[in-house]
């Protein structure tokens, strides 16, 4: 495969030494990340092909019946056989630790896109144990909007569960029985082009995370982006949130503002999340001393201290 026409843009060389694990439905994503010179794969995802899926998550209908997994395994090889992979016909939620360990440890990504909560939700507890980067892809409202939460081991402060707190309530008040809203975000209605536009961006953050400080245009996005790790595109022209004009909210109301554009919120981390809290934390213990002395930690501090945090 000739990358020379894209690499005044990406960093072609780290993306091929890279690894990225998915799970759930990032089909035409995982591919885009292929055809962008990432080098290995491993895809989890226990769902079959059903005649649905041709109408919009890049599958043939001649693929109706096969695992996913399977599926999508044989369609990188197509693209480029020398890409490596490995596929998990597992629900992710059933995976031991040990089993992630073996499968997301040595990942230089993880990329969640499933439509269940819990999944996602063990995403983050898993990335923030690994140290890993990893991204989130959902969407609202029958896409009508998409949603990119991303995490940056050492850059990025809030974790999905900050970011997400609110899905969290919602489903710890079902858990007890109470009324509350969906966690599990339906897709249908969502399009072909509705994945698509959200696939774009968010995998522009995940070439960015895998070759964050190359002196290019995707190496400087995770820098430039700082401490704004939630992304929102608006779909639907009419999309609002409880009533309220997200979007006009912030980009304002001006003829030419329509859809199809994205705003990217600072996030603060919750200063109690279970899920962080203790890793932000440890890190902010590690003295200057420590961080001099240790090359590990210094170059990703959190990333050294999860690892040594979740083992105490
Ligand atoms: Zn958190």
């Amino acid at each position: 495969m000739n990358f020379d026409r894209i690499r005044p843009s990406i960093d072609v060389d780290r993306m091929q030494r890279a690894h990225v694990t998915v799970v759930g439905g990032a089909n035409g994503l995982t591919r885009d990340l292929v055809h962008s010179g990432l080098g290995s794969v491993t895809h989890i995802d226990f769902d079959r092909i059903e005649p649905s899926n041709a109408a919009r998550q890049d599958f043939d209908l001649t693929d109706v019946g096969r695992y996913k997994a399977e599926a999508l395994a044989a369609s990188l090889k197509r693209l480029n056989p020398d890409v490596q992979v490995t596929y998990l016909v597992r629900n992710f939620c059933e995976l031991s630790e040990e089993e992630v360990d073996q499968h997301l440890g040595q990942s230089d990504l993880l990329i969640f896109a499933t439509d269940s909560f819990a999944a996602q939700a063990r995403g983050n507890i898993e990335s923030l144990r690994l140290g890993k980067p990893a991204l989130w892809i959902g969407l609202y409202q029958g896409a009508r909007a998409g949603e990119i939460v991303y995490y940056a081991p050492g850059i990025t402060r809030a974790c999905y569960r900050c970011i997400c707190s609110g899905r969290y309530e919602a489903f710890e008040r079902q858990a007890r029985g109470q009324a509350a809203p969906p966690v599990n975000v339906p897709s249908t209605g969502g399009t072909i082009f509705d994945l698509h536009l959200v696939d774009a961006i968010a995998g522009q953050i995940a070439v960015g995370l895998i070759t964050a400080g190359a002196p290019n245009r995707m190496g400087r996005l995770i820098g430039q982006l700082d401490q704004r790790n939630l992304l929102q595109v608006k779909i639907d022209p009419n999309y609002t949130l409880n009533g309220r004009d997200v979007f006009g909210e912030y980009l304002g109301h001006h003829p030419a503002q329509f859809s199809f554009n994205t705003i990217a919120l600072p996030m603060e981390p919750e200063p109690d999340c279970p899920d962080c809290a203790t890793l932000r934390r440890a890190a902010q213990e590690v003295t200057p001393c420590e961080q001099s002395s240790n090359d590990t930690s210094r170059a990703t501090p959190r990333a050294g201290r999860s690892r040594s945090g979740s083992s105490a």
